[in-house]
């Protein structure tokens, strides 16, 4: 088989999990921020109480067969859980053709699907929730330190050691622009900035730094647009854990070589 068609079938087969993942990432979202279990007891129709059928919980297909609507009694069933199966699916995928079939892919695929979960139960509750976000820190070191060891090829411990002095690195300076400016960003948002510093500066430090920047580009610019459409004034709250994840991706996908040529052109 040529390179080319081994990335192309690790592609498909990432997207085709990150639908799996993506409808338990339904559950998750629902339940994480109610304290709930998010093994037992089964999904089941908040109207009827029907437990869905294992055929009724196919990724997407089965929303678009029930045209959204609950087999037993139809109930509506949001249109978000085929959107985040569909957007985990793609994530997945793009991390994929990215990283190819590397030590380093399951990292950040675990990345990918914790992001779409805090995103939007950030949207959902303003909250990023410790059940998540503090069992990344073993998990991200773990799985990053597999990704250095990188066995059947050349080991790479710096970037286990660099991973961790950005985490240590983008932890502080969070924790300081919180205590600086209560208003604009939450505790939460220190600890998820650890966990992500740790993802960025695996890559490099030219990483870290675009995937700092962005996040407060991409969320300043946003909020300036909401402010000049009239849909928000300056104190309505807006979530800055999706504009970190958002952050942290650019500067995943396209950090190092912007750093690259940023020192290039001085
Ligand atoms: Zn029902």
């Amino acid at each position: 088989m040529s390179a080319g068609t081994v990335a192309a079938i690790v592609i498909v087969i990432a997207a085709g999990v990150g639908l799996l993942i993506g409808s338990f990432l339904n559950v998750v979202i629902w339940r994480v921020p109610r304290g709930e279990s998010i093994v037992s007891p089964p999904s089941a129709c908040p109207r009827c109480g029907h437990v869905i059928r294992a055929r009724d919980n196919v990724p997407v297909i089965s929303w678009l067969i029930l045209r959204g609507r609950c087999r037993d009694c139809g109930e509506p069933i949001s249109r978000r859980y085929p959107l985040v199966e569909a957007s985990t699916g793609v994530l997945f995928g793009l991390t994929a053709w990215h990283f190819g079939l590397s030590w380093a892919l399951p990292a950040y695929l675990f990345l990918a699907a914790v992001s779409v979960a805090l995103a939007l139960i950030d949207l959902d509750t303003k909250r990023l929730p410790n059940a998540i976000v503090l069992p990344s820190y073993p998990a991200a070191i773990a799985l990053l330190a597999l990704a250095s060891w990188n066995p059947g090829g050349a080991s790479d411990w710096s970037a286990l050691g660099r991973a961790l002095l950005a985490g240590a690195a983008l932890y502080a300076v969070y924790f300081a622009l919180m205590v600086v400016y209560p208003a604009g960003m939450g505790f939460g948002d220190v600890k998820l900035a650890g966990v992500l510093g740790l993802f960025l500066g695996w890559i490099g430090w030219g990483a870290l730094v675009v995937g700092w920047f962005a996040a407060f580009l991409l969320g300043g610019l946003f909020a300036i647009g909401l402010l000049v459409a009239g849909r928000a004034n300056r104190k309505t709250g807006i979530p800055f854990g999706p504009w970190l994840l958002l952050g942290a991706a650019v500067g995943i996908a396209c950090g190092q070589a912007i750093a690259d040529w940023y020192l290039g052109v001085l």
